[in-house]
């Protein structure tokens, strides 16, 4: 299997882009197939060396490492090559028309009912006319000559496709100026990189047809496609590189970790339950291409906020320590163990930890009689502490005391952490000792 994923550098990634480059990336993994990133970069007008960089970049940040990286730049002669191919075999035509005619042309013919398609004017001028329009400063612009009849391909989303060649026009592949459309530069890298499998967003299924007469023409076998359904925003509007839309730094700098990002982008509108994965293996072995839905499928910030604390709750102190390390967070197994449960994003470690070191912020009161203080500060068993040591302590206020329930606990907690809610006690009362613990009971 060799996949490709092929963005033009002329934006950040969103999570849309993401969704496209995880899905390839994913089968090729689980394949043990080969990745590959191709940077359509023919439009040098908006492409950028920083675009190249960010994708390459927030790539990495998904856990992505290409095996082969080329741009669409450095390949313009076998560009060239092929058009001329096309030229030789009578598949690839000049026109002149300007914008302006064929926007003219194609309201005629839908004020006339009928489909706005290229009439293929061009295909009748002579060598004379050609001249004369040349002489007259018009430089042409190349189009494909489709063959009449269907194109079928067994998309892998979206199962038996077929295009009536009739409803389209022939596609420009080249530009008045002589540069490329995306078009043939695909075709042509596809073909030259033996790509078996092009997974790609279903904007481009009106390409396919135009695409695989092009590899034919090319006396290229087409590689399998699939096209799976977009991102929209909740409300339903498409992401845009151009907007910086839910870009991938823009997630990553929120604070959101990759895996998070990378389990929604891949599982939300499909058979799968939208749910946290522990690494890339096991998402790749949810990819199923055939149960990815046809509608578009609804990004949901908040559905990214709590899979993102759900994915936080379950972490490993393995999973957790690497990631804690490259923030530069605070970090400690038993810390980690404690307060995991308690956070929606990474960087909330650190106000645990200021708790834990330092004890309530403010000077809430802790709604403790002098006779539960007393109590408690005598009641403290000596150090080791454990896990355990919570349960010991607060038995041995309740004997002493009377008290139970939220009064024995609200009052602890609020002395020791200064907040109404926050990890289980049991967790925390090792972490901050014996001497700290008496502290903050007299300090209260
Ligand atoms: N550069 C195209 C895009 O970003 C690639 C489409 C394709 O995968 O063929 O949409």
């Amino acid at each position: 299997m060799i996949v490709r994923f092929a963005p033009s550098p002329t934006g950040y990634l969103h999570i849309g882009n993401a969704r496209t480059a995880l899905l390839n990336a994913l089968l090729a993994r689980r394949a043990g197939g080969r990745f590959i990133l191709r940077l359509d970069d023919t439009d040098q007008e908006r492409s950028r060396a920083e675009y190249a960089a960010a994708i390459r970049e927030d790539l990495a940040w998904l856990g992505l490492a290409p095996d082969q990286e080329f741009r669409q730049s450095d390949r313009m002669a076998a560009y060239e090559a092929a058009a001329q191919r096309l030229r030789d075999a009578g598949r690839l035509y000049a026109c002149y028309e300007t914008a302006d005619e064929l926007e003219r042309r194609r309201k005629r013919q839908l004020a006339r009912g009928l489909p706005p398609v290229y009439d293929r004017a061009a295909l009748k001028l002579t060598d004379a006319e050609k001249a004369d329009l040349e002489a007259q400063g018009r430089r042409p612009h190349w189009r494909f000559l489709l063959e009449p009849g269907v194109v079928t391909w067994t998309d892998l989303v979206r199962g038996d496709s077929r295009v009536e060649s009739g409803s389209l026009s022939d596609p420009v592949l080249i530009r008045e100026d002589g540069s490329f459309l995306y078009t043939l530069p695909s075709v042509v890298d596809d073909a030259g990189m033996g790509v078996t499998h092009v997974v790609r967003g279903e904007d481009h299924v009106t390409n396919t047809a135009a695409q695989i007469q092009i590899f034919e023409a090319l006396g290229a076998a087409p590689p399998l496609f699939g096209h799976h359904n977009l991102l929209t925003t909740a409300s339903g509007e498409g992401l845009s590189k151009r907007l910086g839309h839910l870009s991938l730094r823009g997630l990553r700098d929120s604070g959101l970790e990759p895996m998070a990002v990378a389990a929604l982008a891949v599982l939300v509108g499909t058979a799968e339950a939208v749910r946290p994965v522990a690494d890339l293996d096991a998402l790749a072995a949810l990819v199923d291409l055939s149960g990815i839905s046809r509608a578009p499928a609804k990004f949901d910030e908040n559905e990214l906020a709590s899979l993102n604390a759900r994915l936080l709750h379950d972490m490993s102190w393995a999973d957790a320590a690497p990631r804690l390390a490259a923030l530069g967070l605070p970090a400690s197994e038993p810390l980690w163990l404690a307060v995991r449960g308690n956070i929606s994003r990474l960087a909330e470690v650190t106000d645990w930890a200021r708790v834990i070191a330092s004890g309530p912020d403010g000077t809430a009161d802790p709604g403790m009689t002098d006779a539960f203080r007393v109590a408690a500060a005598s009641a403290l068993p000596a150090e080791p502490w454990s896990t355990e040591t919570w349960k010991q302590w607060t038995s041995a206020i309740r004997d002493q005391t009377g008290a139970k329930g939220k009064a024995l606990f609200m009052p602890l907690r609020l002395a020791l952490t200064g907040r109404e809610h926050g990890p289980e006690l049991a967790a925390l009362l090792p972490l901050i000792g014996r001497a700290e613990t008496l502290r903050r009971l007299g300090g209260a």
